[in-house]
Order: C-alpha cells, then sequence, then structure tokens
C-alpha cells in the first residue's frame, strides 16, 4: 500500500510544496497532506482505505455531496459529444437563463472557468465601466490571485504569512485599497475622502476566507448606499456564498442588491467554472459588446457547463436550504456544548450552508483582526484530532466548513462524538 507521507514526498519533487494549490498544503500542521482516492457523499476515502466524513467539499462545490449520480450521469451523457468546441453551443444559454433567474440582480452574464477569473474580470469591468483606478476591498477577504486583490488577502494566501503577496507591482496595490469588515463607519470615512475615485467595492458578503464571518446588520446597506452616492460599483463576491447561503445566495439572504457578482465553486457542480454577471448596462461593457475585454478559451465548457446546470437545478427543491442550515445549526451547536462542557474557549459561527469554529473566548468574531487572534495551537490539535478519528476539516484556522446534504444525522452524531473526544484531548 502506497501512504499519504509516501505520495507526498515524490508529489513535492514536482510540484511546488507537493500541491496545486496551497490551501491543500498542511501548513504549520506538523503533518503531511492525505491524498485521496475517491469520495462519495458526505465521504472522502484516502489513499490508505481510510474514510472520513468531510467538511470541505472540494472547497465548497458539493453540497449534494461527493459524485452526485445526477451530475456524473448530465455529464456522461455530453462526453461523447466531444469535449470542447470553441464555438457557442446551446447549453450555456442555458446555464445563463438559470442563473438570471436564480439570482434576479443578474441581468447578463458571462461564463469563465475559475472563481479568479471572475473576480478579476469583474474588476476590469467596473474600473472600465466608471473610469476610475482606485478598487475598495476589505481586509482578510479572498478574491482569487489576481494582482489587484492580493493585498491584504485571506485564505491560503493568509495561511502561509504572505497576506501581500510578493510579484504584486507597488504600483498597482496602491490603487486598492483594504477596509476593515463590518466597519461601516470605516467605509464612510473613505468614501467622504475618496468616493469620486473608486471604481468598485469588491466584499465577500459572508466572509469565508478568514473562517466563517456573517455581516453585522447595516455593513452591507451601508456598502450599497456609499456605492450609490458615489457612482462606484458594487461588486458580491459569491464564489463561495452563492447558492450555498441561500438560493439566490447571500444578497438574497440578506436583501441588498449589487450591481455585480462574482460565481464559481456550486455554478461549475465540481468542474472548473467560475462566471460574473449583473446589471445590463455594466455587462454591455464587455467585449464583443464594450470595449472592456475578457476572455477564455475553455470559457462555458459543455462538459461543465452540464455539470454545473444539473447541480443548480437539483437545489431548487422545496427546503433544500432550510434543511442546509438544520444541519449546520445542529453541528454548531453540538460543537458548543461540548467545547463549553470541557471548557475549551470556543466560538462557531454559521450562514446557510457555510460554518467556521473559532478558538476563542471572545463572544463573536466580526473581522480580521479578531480573526486572526484565535489560538493557532488550539486549532491545529482539533485538527489532528478531528483528523485522526476520520472527520475531515479545512487544514487552516482561515476557512469555513462547508455542510452537503449528503450529511446524515449519523454523520453529525460522528462529528459530534469525534469532537467531544477531541476537546478531552486538548
Ligand atoms: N472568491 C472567493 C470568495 C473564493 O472563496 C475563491 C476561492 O476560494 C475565489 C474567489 C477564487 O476562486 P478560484 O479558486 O476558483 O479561482
Amino acid at each position: 500500500m502506497t501512504t499519504s507521507a509516501e505520495l507526498f514526498e515524490l508529489a513535492s519533487r514536482h510540484i511546488p510544496g507537493g500541491v496545486n494549490s496551497p490551501v491543500r498544503a498542511f501548513k504549520g500542521l506538523h503533518r503531511p497532506p492525505v491524498f485521496m482516492e475517491r469520495a462519495q457523499g458526505a465521504y472522502l476515502f484516502d489513499v490508505e482505505g481510510n474514510r472520513y466524513v468531510d467538511y470541505v467539499g472540494s472547497w465548497g462545490p458539493m453540497i449534494t455531496g461527493h459524485a452526485d449520480p445526477d451530475v456524473l450521469a448530465a455529464v456522461r451523457a455530453r462526453l461523447d459529444h466531444g469535449l470542447s468546441f470553441g464555438t457557442p453551443t446551446a447549453i450555456e444559454t442555458t446555464m445563463a437563463d438559470l442563473i438570471c433567474e436564480m439570482i434576479p440582480s443578474i441581468e447578463m452574464v458571462r461564463m469563465t472557468s475559475s472563481g479568479t477569473e471572475a473576480t478579476m474580470s469583474a474588476i476590469r469591468l467596473a474600473r472600465g465601466f466608471t473610469g476610475r483606478d482606485k478598487i475598495v476591498k476589505f481586509e482578510g477577504n479572498y478574491h482569487g490571485h489576481s494582482d489587484s486583490l492580493l493585498v491584504k488577502a485571506g485564505s491560503g494566501a493568509l495561511t502561509h504569512g504572505v497576506p501581500n503577496s510578493p510579484g504584486v507591482p507597488a504600483s498597482l496595490a496602491e490603487h486598492t485599497i483594504t477596509l476593515s469588515f463590518n466597519d461601516p463607519e470605516g467605509v464612510e470615512q473613505c468614501f467622504s475622502e475618496l468616493g469620486d475615485e473608486i471604481a468598485c467595492i469588491i466584499v465577500e458578503p459572508v466572509a469565508g476566507n478568514m473562517n466563517c464571518i456573517p455581516p453585522q446588520a447595516d455593513f452591507l446597506e451601508t456598502l450599497r448606499r456609499v456605492c450609490n452616492e458615489h457612482g462606484s460599483v458594487l461588486i458580491f463576491d459569491e464564489v463561495m456564498t452563492g447558492f450555498r447561503v441561500a438560493m439566490g445566495g447571500a444578497q438574497a439572504h440578506y436583501a441588498v442588491t449589487p450591481d455585480l457578482t462574482c460565481l464559481g465553486k456550486i455554478v461549475g457542480g465540481g468542474m472548473p467554472v467560475g462566471a460574473f454577471g449583473g446589471k445590463r448596462k455594466i455587462m454591455e461593457q464587455i467585449s464583443p459588446l464594450g470595449p472592456v475585454y475578457q476572455a477564455g478559451t475553455l470559457s462555458g465548457n459543455p462538459l461543465a457547463m452540464a455539470a454545473g446546470i444539473t447541480l443548480l437545478t437539483k437545489l431548487q427543491v422545496p427546503g433544500f436550504h432550510a434543511s442546509l442550515t438544520q444541519r449546520v445549526e445542529t453541528l454548531c451547536q453540538g460543537l458548543q456544548e461540548r467545547a463549553d462542557a470541557a471548557e475549551i474557549p470556543m466560538l462557531t459561527q454559521h450562514a446557510g450552508g457555510m460554518f467556521g469554529v473559532f478558538f476563542t473566548a471572545q463572544s463573536r468574531v466580526d473581522n480580521f483582526a479578531q480573526a486572526t487572534a484565535c489560538d493557532p495551537e488550539a486549532f491545529r490539535r482539533f485538527f489532528g484530532a478531528m483528523l485522526d478519528q476520520g472527520v475531515y476539516l479545512a487544514p487552516s484556522a482561515f476557512e469555513a466548513g462547508f455542510m452537503s446534504s449528503a450529511h446524515t444525522a449519523e454523520d453529525i452524531q460522528l462529528t459530534l462524538d469525534a469532537a467531544e473526544k477531541a476537546f478531552s484531548l486538548m
């Protein structure tokens, strides 16, 4: 039998850090990453035959569980038609219509192959539309790895200690203004000084790349208001929250309407897909209709569209998100009770189908400073003890957890039993 440790050693010879995305590395966790062989429903199976209840879900897309039979069947059905044509296909229109129906603020949409491309393109579009250069983002939010957005970023950039990546020209980064999440006064002040130079605000409406931090009352509303007052574009990065926090995304859940929305993860059903869309008058600036250039060899790939459309359609079952949220609440409540009983300072936060576990005595975590003040050593011990008991959590204290509809009451109970033991060992 080949072990994960052996595969990691082999991988590290020709792949930087042995991984093709830094979030997969077990940075600071004193063990090699687990190499998975297959996945089914709520479970991952590693190369050594161990089963894990999975709360990463391929970082979000697997909202109905791994290897969803309907998604696989849809992909199989298209496979023999060919992989990619580089021409328009009818299935791209089906996808666009579905997105516009599910997220009504999106009047026109362009598909991409990743979330990074979606946010990068939305920023360019906002700059082209307004004729302004400055953008506003929030500390600890992650919007993919394009240059303008790797400034005080979250996710792997934060986990690996490089929220400001070398390689991003200072002359570009200076156009990115970074404010504190959940601080409406800071936003007001920034706009009162610079508002007429700001092309856009981009925000994760629920921050999921510095653990899980929902917006405080008034935060998203303030963003909407200052953008209206100053002619700036409000971009919701719903790559993570789209179709997860609610069917219509965080914008439906919190009833705040952005001008542009970025999507990824679930919209591709597990295939490499992103999308950005919004107000028609802004989207009409995109090439070839308008002058703002954006393109992609594999954008709108028919196999990826088939997977995404099938998954999105499955979510339209009445009560899907209520039941997902219920599972998250059961998990979070159970974790809190067990941590309290073991006198471990711990806090959970959640929004729809995403959740976070913070090792802290704080009563809530609202921003980057509070998220990074949590106890990294407690997280490391908890993560390791859970993994050893067959529960796969994100290998970083700065990532949200994801629930799927495939997680049963038994899976959640297994997780809570494992947590009870983990807390007793800490
Ligand atoms: N935006 C958010 C909120 C994300 O969480 C991510 C990835 O995790 C991205 C953008 C980038 O997406 P991708 O990794 O598909 O490029």
